[in-house]
């Protein structure tokens, strides 16, 4: 997946951590090799080979994180898309090259992205492609659901404390010893007057974080996100960092990249329609800093633990 992950936990002695270490990185290993779209053996890169035109049967992994990137996209009607690997790839590469995708190229990458070519099905566990062509990145989604996961294998290894950390995206369980929670930081100090603190009290929960600060390409002094919008196949061009904390990391990390896409408003009612989960949108435009807090987060900040 193209990240670095840490873990951090709390256990009686050393045999009990290094056992929670294992089990937590092994996990990530196995599913780094199902869902990753740079190794051409994964699973994810195969069935996009072998299920067009004819459903084939996946891993119940790599089903959970199609299930819900299909409902996800349903919901924003497409704006986020798994299903847009052609167009991701180009922008990849234009993070590389430091110059915009060929349209021409862009146009025929689209003709083969669509999540409405893509299809499950829960009571065989299938998956089938409508398009020769197509691939799926994950990108968006899977490294949520690989913290949250790794962190499951942690507490079955019997470590109750731990904190999972795959870059932006965060999965933890009982706050440290004699702590009230895991100190996690929601903001940067720059947004200007805010009664949002930057640092928040959490436990059993996952916070995703998702903006253009680490990944872009800027040409021509625009800058274009590593998010895309489908209906233009373009890198999002509004300065946006979407935190979204969540039950769990598959439902932080798609929100937060689907948040990013639709925006502020549409954003804060997606939100809204998935219990748990609480959202800082942070916007910027022409160096001005704006938030924007769903009510779920006000009523977490409110009933944060005393420090
Ligand atoms: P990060 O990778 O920084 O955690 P995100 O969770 O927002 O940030 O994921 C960004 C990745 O999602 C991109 O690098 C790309 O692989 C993928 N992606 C980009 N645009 C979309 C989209 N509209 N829908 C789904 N996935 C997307
Ligand atoms: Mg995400």
């Amino acid at each position: 997946m193209g990240t670095l992950v840490k873990i951090t936990l709390y256990a009686p002695d050393e045999h009990a951590a290094r056992a929670a270490f294992r089990a937590g990185f092994d996990r990530i290993q196995a599913l780094n090799a199902t869902l990753s779209d740079y190794l051409p053996e994964s699973e994810l890169s195969r069935v996009t080979h072998e299920a067009v035109g004819r459903p084939v049967r996946v891993s119940d992994d790599l089903f959970t994180i199609l299930q819900a990137s299909q409902s996800l996209a349903v919901a924003t009607a497409g704006a986020f898309d798994i299903t847009q690997g052609p167009v991701i790839r180009l922008w990849r590469e234009a993070r590389r090259t430091r110059t915009l995708p060929d349209r021409a190229a862009l146009a025929a990458a689209s003709a083969r992205s669509g999540y409405r070519h893509l299809h499950l099905d829960a009571s065989s566990r299938t998956v089938s492609f409508d398009i020769a062509g197509m691939a799926l990145d994950v990108g968006a989604i899977g490294k949520g659901f690989a913290a949250s996961e790794a962190l499951a294998a942690i507490t079955r290894a019997g470590v109750r404390s731990a904190l999972v950390a795959a870059s932006g995206d965060l999965a933890f369980s009982e706050a440290p010893p004699d702590q009230p929670g895991w100190r996690i930081r929601v903001h940067r100090d720059d947004i200007g007057h805010t009664d949002i603190p930057a640092v928040l009290l959490l436990s059993n929960a996952a916070v995703s974080t998702s903006g253009n600060a680490e990944q872009h390409v800027d040409v021509d002094g625009r800058r274009y996100s590593h998010v895309i919008d489908p209906a233009s196949g373009s890198g999002l061009v509004e300065d946006i960092t979407v935190t979204v904390v969540a039950r769990d990391g598959l439902t932080a990390d798609g929100l937060d990249t689907a948040i990013g896409v639709i925006g502020v408003e549409r954003g804060l009612a997606l939100v809204d329609r998935h219990p748990g989960a609480a959202a800082l949108i942070v916007t910027r435009e022409a160096g001005r800093a704006s938030a924007h807090v769903s009510p779920s987060l006000r009523a977490l900040i409110a009933a944060q633990p005393s420090r």
